[in-house]
């Protein structure tokens, strides 16, 4: 199977919540695309519940686009620790880090409606949750974000 970036992470060693620069890829005309991590949560130190990240997902696709131009993608996480996201071009940790730091506060103070949720926009529309979203986006403002360097595993 294709080598996948994101097992090479030692999750142990890192410290949410962070962004961090995932990987860079050159497409065939020579443009970049880079992927970011936006950990909200420790790793393996609890989840966010179905519900929260779906309504992050849909408020955190916005806001994030709001202060971040040529954004790709912005999906959570399986683990539902945090977002991945895909950004044309490369911008800098510290511009990834203050977009992510202005849509956490925009979706901590987000009020309803929730955008894109109805049986037409959404694929499971009655599975949002916004007071916990509000929750997570509030704690990790509180915990402060930080630039985390990808740190290997040592596969011995
Ligand atoms: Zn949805």
């Amino acid at each position: 199977m294709a080598n996948v970036e994101s097992f090479d992470l030692d999750h142990t060693k890192v410290k949410a919540p962070y962004v961090r620069l995932a990987g860079v890829k050159t497409t065939p005309r020579g443009d970049s695309v880079s992927k970011y991590d936006l950990r909200l949560l420790q790793p393996n130190a609890g989840a966010i519940e179905p519900a929260a990240i779906h309504t992050l997902e849909h408020l955190l696709a916005g806001y994030l686009r709001d202060h971040l131009t040529d954004i790709v993608d912005v999906s959570p996480m399986g683990c539902r620790t945090g977002m991945y996201m895909a950004v044309i071009g490369e911008p800098d940790e510290p511009r990834i880090l203050k977009a992510f730091e202005a849509a956490l506060q925009d979706t901590a103070a987000h009020s309803q409606p929730i955008p894109g949720v109805s049986e037409l926009e959404c694929g499971n529309f009655r599975d949002h949750d916004l007071e916990a979203a509000r929750k997570y986006a509030q704690d990790a403002l509180n915990q402060g974000l930080k630039i985390q360097e990808t740190v290997l595993l040592e596969r011995t």
